[in-house]
C-alpha cells in the first residue's frame, strides 16, 4: 500500500461453511488532500463461476428426472407430478386421472426380434405418447415395459376417450426394422383420482385395472 498502486490478485479464500472459494481482492489506496496515504481499500468478490454452477445443477436435475431410454419423464418425476396433482385435487379439487399403461406380450418381441429391436419398440411406444398429449399431460416411463400418463382436468368420460384414442393409435401404428415390419399393443388401467387417494393408492388401484384389461385378452382398456 505503501507506493499507493492499485493491486489485483485471486486467492482461495475459506468460505464459513469449510470449502475454499476462488475470491478477487482489489487493494487501492485512500488518500487524503494533500496525497498522503491514509488508508485503503479492499475490494472482495466471489468468482467463482455461479452461472456455470447453475447450468450444471439443472443439467443433473434434468438427467436425474429422465428416462434415458426414451426421453420420457422417470419414474421419480411421475412419482413427483402425482403427488402434486393430488396435493392441487385436495386444496382446489382440480381432477386428474392417471393411464397405468403396459406394452402386451413384450417379452415375445425381445424373444423373436432381440433385445434392441425391444429398446427400439419402447422408444417408438414413448414417442406416440408425446406427439399425442396436451401441454400438462405428463407420460413418464414406470420402469420396463410399463408407463403411467397423468392426466389433469379430466372427466371420467374424457380420460376413457384420450386411453383409448393412444391405444388405437399404437394399434395402428407400426415401426420397420430391417424390412420387418414391428407392430405393438398396449393394455391400459385408468382411473380418477378420489379424496382419499394417496400415490400409492391411486397407482395400485390402475395397476389392477391394468390387470383386468390383461386378462379380457389384452389390448383394451378398463376404467374404474
Ligand atoms: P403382458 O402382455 O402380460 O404384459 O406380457 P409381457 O411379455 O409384456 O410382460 P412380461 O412382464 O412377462 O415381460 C416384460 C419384458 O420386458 C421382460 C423384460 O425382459 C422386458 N424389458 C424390460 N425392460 C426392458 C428394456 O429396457 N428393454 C427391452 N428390450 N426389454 C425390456
Ligand atoms: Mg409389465
Ligand atoms: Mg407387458
Amino acid at each position: 500500500m505503501a507506493d499507493g498502486k492499485l493491486r489485483e490478485a485471486e486467492v482461495y479464500m475459506h468460505h464459513k461453511d469449510g470449502h475454499r472459494i476462488l475470491v478477487s481482492v482489489r487493494l487501492s489506496a485512500l488518500l487524503d488532500k494533500k496525497g498522503a496515504i491514509t488508508g485503503g481499500i479492499e475490494l472482495f468478490s466471489d468468482i467463482t463461476n455461479h452461472v456455470a454452477n447453475e447450468l450444471r445443477v439443472k443439467e443433473l436435475e434434468k438427467l436425474a428426472l429422465l428416462d434415458n431410454l426414451t426421453q420420457l419423464a422417470n419414474r421419480h418425476y411421475i412419482e413427483r407430478e402425482i403427488q402434486s396433482r393430488l396435493g392441487e385435487k385436495k386444496r382446489f379439487n382440480v381432477p386428474f386421472g392417471i393411464l397405468f399403461i403396459d406394452i402386451d406380450h413384450f417379452k415375445k418381441i425381445n424373444d423373436t426380434y432381440g433385445h434392441i429391436v425391444g429398446d427400439n419398440v419402447l422408444k417408438f411406444v414413448a414417442k406416440n405418447f408425446i406427439s399425442n398429449s396436451r401441454p400438462f399431460d405428463l407420460y413418464g416411463r414406470w420402469g420396463g415395459e410399463e408407463f403411467i400418463g397423468v392426466i389433469p382436468n379430466i372427466s371420467e368420460n374424457d380420460l376413457e376417450f384420450i386411453g383409448n384414442r393412444i391405444r388405437l393409435l399404437i394399434e395402428n401404428s407400426c415401426i420397420i426394422i430391417e424390412n420387418t415390419k414391428i407392430q405393438a399393443t398396449i393394455s391400459v388401467g385408468a382411473t380418477l383420482a378420489n379424496e382419499e387417494d394417496t400415490l400409492e393408492s391411486i397407482v395400485k388401484r390402475a395397476d389392477s385395472l391394468l390387470y383386468k384389461s390383461k386378462e379380457s385378452g389384452r389390448n383394451i382398456l378398463t376404467i374404474g
